[in-house]
C-alpha cells in the first residue's frame, strides 16, 4: 500500500501498521474501528482526472485507496456512476440546485459495490480463498457479485427472515448462503467466528477497516463531476441515508481526504437521513447521548437497507455530522414511499426505499428551514429501485386493464388521465 501511513483507532487514536492487524484495534476489539491514513503530500503530486478515464470507475482514485500496487482491480466496472443536475427537483424542493448521484448504476445495483470491490482485492492480497460477510441485503449481494467476477468463493450469513429478493441475488451469483435463525447481530457475530476459524476474509461493515475507503470514492467522483466553471461553493449540503453509518463515514472520509490535499475550499454540511422507525443516531445526536454506551433499539422500517438497531459505525457517523456542522433528520415510511415516485418523476432515477429516503429528507429539510433557498445539494442514490419492486408498487399507482380496442383506450384515458 504505497501511500498508507497507518490505521488509527477511532476510540484510542493509536496508530497501527497495516501489518499489525487485519481488522480492528487489538485493544478495543470489535468497537475499535480503524481509519486509514495516507501521505497526502505525496498523493497530491498526482493529478487525478477521472472524467478522462471513466473506464477505471472508482480505481481512477487508486492512489487514495489502501491497495498494494500489484493487486488487479475486479473486471466489473465499479463506480464511475452518473451525476445529474435536476432542476425540477430543485424547484419542487425550493432550493437552488439538486444533484443526483445515481449509485444504483453499479454492477450489483448499489453503492455497496465500492466497498466489496476493495474486499475481494484485499482477500487476494492476503491469499484468502473465500470471502464472507453478514448482511441482510446489498452488502452481501455486492460481495457475492464481485467475488463471482474473479472466481472467488463467498459465504454469506443472513438472518433467516431476510427478504427473498435479496436471497435470490445471492444464490444467482453462486454464493453459499447460510440462513441464520436469529437477528442480524447474531449473523454478524457468527460470521466473525467462522472467519477466524476457517481463515476466510471478512467484509463485515465497520469491522473491516477498508470498506469506508471504498465508499469514499463516491465523493471524489461527485466533486470531479460538478462543473468547476462557477466560483461559488459547488455544494452546501450532501444528503446521505444512514443505517449502520458506514456510508456517511466514508463520505466524510472522502471529504477529509480532499481537504487534506487542498482540493476542498469549504466543507459541505452532511445531512444524515434516518427512517423514523430506525433512528438510533438521530436520537443520540438530538439528545447528546454517548453512543458508546447507548443500548440497541428495536428497528422497524420498510427501508430495509437502513434498518439498524445498533448502527455498527455509530461513532464515526456521529463525528461526520458534528464535524461538518450537519444534522440528522428522520423521515417516516410514508414519506419514504412517497419519495420513490417523486424522485423518479423529477429526475428519471428509480431508487429503492433506503435511497429515496434522501429525497424525502431534502423535502423535510427545506420545509423545516434546516436548509434555505440558496442551498445547492447532492443526494446520494445508494440503491436501484428494482431491488424492491414491492415497495414501488405500493406507492406508484395502478394501471387499468383494457380490451385491445381504441375505444377502450379513449375510455381509460378519460378515467385515468393521459
Ligand atoms: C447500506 C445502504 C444504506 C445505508 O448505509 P449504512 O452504511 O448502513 O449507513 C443506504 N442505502 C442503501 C441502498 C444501502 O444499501
Ligand atoms: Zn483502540
Amino acid at each position: 500500500m504505497p501511500h498508507v501511513t497507518g490505521l488509527r483507532c477511532v476510540l484510542c487514536q493509536t496508530l497501527y501498521s497495516p501489518d499489525d492487524t487485519l481488522y480492528v484495534c487489538p485493544k478495543h476489539g470489535n468497537e475499535g474501528i480503524l481509519d486509514v491514513e495516507y501521505d497526502y503530500a505525496a498523493i497530491s503530486k498526482f493529478p487525478v482526472h477521472p472524467t478522462t478515464n471513466m473506464t477505471a470507475g472508482m480505481f481512477a482514485y487508486r492512489a487514495l485507496l489502501p491497495l498494494a500496487a500489484e493487486t488487479p482491480p475486479p473486471p466489473l466496472l465499479v463506480g464511475g456512476t452518473p451525476l445529474y443536475n435536476t432542476p425540477r427537483l430543485a424547484q419542487a424542493a425550493g432550493v437552488t440546485q439538486v444533484w443526483v448521484k445515481d449509485d444504483g448504476r453499479n454492477p450489483t445495483a448499489s453503492l455497496k459495490d465500492r466497498a466489496s470491490a476493495i474486499a475481494i482485492m484485499k482477500a487476494q492480497e492476503v491469499g484468502a480463498p473465500i470471502v464472507t460477510t453478514a448482511s441482510t441485503g446489498n452488502a452481501a449481494a455486492a460481495l457475492a457479485g464481485l467475488a463471482a467476477s474473479v472466481g472467488l468463493k463467498s459465504v454469506i450469513f443472513v438472518p433467516a427472515s431476510a427478504p427473498v429478493a435479496k436471497i435470490a441475488q445471492l444464490l444467482t451469483y453462486g454464493a453459499t448462503v447460510l440462513l441464520v435463525e436469529g437477528s442480524y447481530d447474531d449473523a454478524f457475530e457468527l460470521c466473525l467466528e467462522a472467519s477466524h476459524e476457517f481463515g476466510w476474509y471478512c467484509r463485515n461493515t465497520a469491522y473491516n477497516p477498508y470498506m469506508a475507503e471504498g465508499k469514499k470514492t463516491v465523493i471524489f467522483e461527485l466533486y470531479d463531476q460538478i462543473p468547476q466553471t462557477d466560483t461559488r461553493l459547488p455544494l452546501t449540503h450532501i444528503f446521505v441515508s444512514v443505517g449502520d453509518g458506514c456510508i456517511i463515514s466514508g463520505v466524510h472520509k472522502g471529504l477529509r481526504d480532499l481537504a487534506a490535499m487542498g482540493r476542498l475550499a469549504e466543507m459541505p454540511q452532511l445531512i444524515g437521513v434516518q427512517a423514523a422507525g430506525s433512528a438510533y443516531l438521530y436520537t443520540a445526536w438530538r439528545h447528546g447521548e454517548d453512543v458508546r454506551h447507548k443500548p440497541p433499539i428495536v428497528a422497524h422500517t420498510l427501508a430495509d437497507s437502513i434498518s439498524a438497531g445498533l448502527p455498527r459505525d455509530r461513532v464515526r457517523a456521529l463525528a461526520a455530522i458534528e464535524q461538518t456542522d450537519g444534522a440528522f433528520l428522520t423521515v417516516t415510511d410514508a414519506e419514504i414511499l412517497a419519495a420513490i415516485p417523486a424522485l423518479a418523476r423529477g429526475s428519471g432515477v428509480f431508487a429503492e426505499p433506503a435511497a429515496a429516503a434522501t429525497y424525502a429528507g431534502l423535502q423535510k429539510a427545506a420545509q423545516t428551514g434546516l436548509i434555505g433557498p440558496d442551498a445547492r445539494v447532492a443526494l446520494l442514490v445508494t440503491g436501484n429501485g428494482l431491488k424492491d419492486v414491492g415497495a414501488a408498487m405500493q406507492t406508484s399507482g395502478q394501471a387499468p386493464t383494457i380490451l385491445p380496442k381504441l375505444t377502450a383506450v379513449k375510455k381509460a384515458l378519460e378515467e385515468h388521465g393521459g
